[in-house]
């Protein structure tokens, strides 16, 4: 048993629910912080108490250290887990707990400052024995002399924030005479988001993959790993999708990356939970990048092929016990794969999306779990992280990981924000991954290659013609109730295509439906709560569908279209000032679908307000973002005032 009685857990999001799962289950109270803008969200409904930290800043909340110990008193909590991201990797913040006489879950403060900077990093672990990337790490910043190391590195070379994390402050510079501008941006990023310029030199290893080693060490000088993960898909030098065990390592290289991965955890004095990463060659050599001192974002794939839970092992070692196994118990079974799912675009440059979920309804299945911290009807807000969900399954074999990871990814309904799912669908369905030679490039290169992977999803005839027959079905489907024929003629628009199409009935049975004149046979359809079941050619089959407004969302096989039905009645007005929406009747707002700080577009429904029994959808007549939002949803308005404001777009 550990002696932890109540946890605070310093996050956010997904983490603070997982972290809160295994606590529950040992019979610990939780303590959820919060900031404004999540007083509602799932970590905090989930806890046993719940305080307010600040303002919706990470600077004013999650990161405000001072904030998180006062409400760790204030609570009457014993722990406190930072998660990852945020507080994880402060020492300041690990010593300030110390000092609190709080249990802090995770390293001793010495450990985390040895490792948070990567020069200093890479000098312990030379002394140590850890074959390191070979660069310059020194202290002479000045940019005569890392021009002159990069020379001797050897070009192509990476210029790396020393504090730097999530894959920011890096640049890679393929020639010399790039150099010197490389390097100003790479110190101008690095002080802007650590407040630290420096930076180390390496050279770049090509066709390269990231290879990472969990590794565990208690207070009684047992330190040991549980096998690698393979992140080396990558997207700007971000991981997407992490696997365990890598195809790549066989049980040699397994055996020598552990222990090198050990050496270095040992050399710092390692407690807890921790990874050590290594970029390793096409031949199999491999060289420490960094060490992570903290619980990562894809250690559930290590928890699936264990059996192992690494939150309950950080709360039993904090709490003073010895690990519960030896290096000999651990074994691997199976292949866990884990995707990312976050709210971003990668239609529109993987811009990260703020906005409601409208739906949420994550897959279960054999092998699957999902760790997310979303609700329906939540709102992703343009503050954190946009990572929503961790979508992972588990298989016998790596194919058979893949195959189910897949299928979760499509049945996983997420409706109402644009995601990254069906670009995770694509990238796990490729021949490139399913041949497991993952290389840090690789992903670009797929983009390169592969024409039409980032062109946003076009509706086929048969999209528009479901989302005619949903229309039809939405308010008790009285066309099904017609005696004779019946024409039901609905306008569609999804971006810039816009389609009339017809729903025809015979005595109130499905007849077909024309869409822009091409005649698609539908021969049966059934709505049922939020899915349209509907049979073409013999075969039945199912779509989710939401109606939101004017808007149908249709969800079907992994990818969500949402169409829009113009309204002939009621034509949006042209407003006289395209940056200030204003309600045209009085009446009350029944929808805000939008939050501050989201760009939309023109076209795009900002507001519902409902008077005399009418919807009245406020569109945007502006590219832009959104500013101020003055009114809250079920809130009474009189025509002419303000609802909401647009900066425009410029250039
Ligand atoms: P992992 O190796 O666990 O995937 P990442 O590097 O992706 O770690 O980072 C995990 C989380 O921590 C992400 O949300 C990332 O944005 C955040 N993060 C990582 N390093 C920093 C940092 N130095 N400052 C702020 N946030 C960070
Ligand atoms: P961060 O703290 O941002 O996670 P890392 O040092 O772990 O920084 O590097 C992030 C990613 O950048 C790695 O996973 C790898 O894909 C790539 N990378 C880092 N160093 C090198 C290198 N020397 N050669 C090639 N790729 C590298
Ligand atoms: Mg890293």
């Amino acid at each position: 048993m550990t002696n932890i009685r109540s946890l605070l857990i310093a996050n956010r999001g997904e983490i603070a629910c997982r972290i809160m799962r295994t606590a529950r289950r040992m019979g610990i109270a939780t303590v959820a912080v919060h900031s404004d803008a999540d007083a509602d969200a799932p970590h905090v409904r989930m806890a046993d108490r719940a305080v307010r930290i600040g303002g919706a800043l990470p600077a004013e909340s999650y990161l405000n250290a001072a904030a998180v110990i006062e409400a760790v008193r204030k609570a009457g909590a014993d722990a406190v887990h930072p998660g990852y991201g945020f507080l994880s990797e402060n020492a300041a913040f690990a010593e300030a707990c110390a000092a609190a006489g709080l249990t802090f879950v995770g390293p001793p403060a010495a450990a985390i400052q040895a490792m948070g900077d990567k020069a200093r990093a890479k000098r312990l672990m030379s002394e140590a024995g850890v074959p390191v990337v070979p660069g310059y790490e020194g202290e002479d910043q000045s940019p005569e002399t890392l021009a002159r190391e990069a020379e001797r590195i050897g070009y192509p070379v990476l210029i790396k924030a020393a504090a730097g994390g999530g894959g920011r402050g890096m640049r890679r510079v393929e020639r010399a005479g790039d150099f010197a501008a490389a390097l100003e941006s790479a110190r101008r990023e690095a002080q802007n988001a650590f407040g630290d310029a420096s930076v180390l030199i390496e050279k770049l290893i090509t066709d390269a993959r990231h290879i990472e080693i969990q590794v565990f060490a208690d207070r009684h000088g047992n330190t040991i790993h549980l096998g690698e993960r393979d992140c080396s898909a990558q997207r700007r030098h971000q991981k997407i999708v992490e696997e365990a065990p890598s195809p790549f390592v066989t049980p040699a290289l397994r055996l020598a990356m552990g222990a090198d991965a050990v050496r270095a955890a040992k050399a710092v004095g390692y407690e807890g939970a921790g990874t050590v990463e290594f970029i390793v060659a096409d031949d199999g050599t491999y060289h420490f990048l960094e060490m992570n001192t903290r619980l990562q974002v894809e250690h559930p794939v290590t928890e699936m092929v264990t059996g192992f839970d690494l939150v309950e092992w950080q709360l039993r070692v904090a709490g003073g016990e010895r690990l519960p196994v030896g290096q000999d118990d651990v074994g691997l079974t199976g292949h866990a794969i884990e995707a990312r799912l976050y709210a971003e675009d990668p239609y529109d440059g993987f811009r990260p999306q703020s906005g409601r979920i409208l739906r949420w309804r994550p897959a279960d299945g054999d092998g699957i779990r999902i760790d997310s911290g979303v609700a329906e009807g939540g709102v992703v807000t343009p503050f954190y992280d946009p990572m929503i969900a961790k979508v992972i399954a588990h298989g016998a074999d790596r194919a058979e990981a893949i195959a189910r990871l897949v299928a979760a990814l499509r049945a996983t309904s997420v409706v109402g924000i644009a995601t990254n799912r069906e670009f995770l669908i694509d990238l796990l369905a490729s021949e490139a991954f399913g041949a497991g030679e993952m290389t840090t490039g690789l992903i670009d290169r797929w983009i390169a290659e592969e024409a039409g992977i980032l062109d946003a999803p076009r509706p086929t005839a048969l999209d528009f013609a479901l989302a005619a027959v949903a229309v039809t079905m939405r308010d008790g489907g009285s066309w099904f109730r017609s005696s004779g024929r019946a024409h039901c003629p609905i306008t569609l628009a999804l971006g810039d295509e816009r389609r009339e199409t017809v729903v025809h009935f015979e005595r109130g049975r499905l007849a077909g439906v024309s869409v822009g004149g091409e005649e698609i046979v539908v021969e049966r359809a059934s709505l049922r709560a939020d899915r349209l079941e509907f049979a073409v050619d013999g075969v039945t089959r199912r779509v989710g569908v939401l109606f939101a407004g004017r808007d149908v969302h249709l969800d079907r096989d992994g990818k969500v279209l949402v169409f829009h039905e113009p309204d002939p009645l009621v034509r949006p007005p042209a407003p006289k000032d395209p940056r200030r929406i204003v309600a045209p009747v009085s009446g009350v707002v029944r929808a805000v679908g939008v939050v501050a700080g989201q760009a939309v577009k023109a076209g795009g429904m900002v507001a519902m307000v409902e008077a005399m029994k009418m919807e009245n959808a406020l569109y945007a007549a502006i590219d832009g973002v959104v500013t101020a939002i003055h009114v809250a949803e079920g809130a009474q308005v009189a025509a002419g005032q303000l609802i909401a404001e647009i900066e425009p777009d410029h250039g």
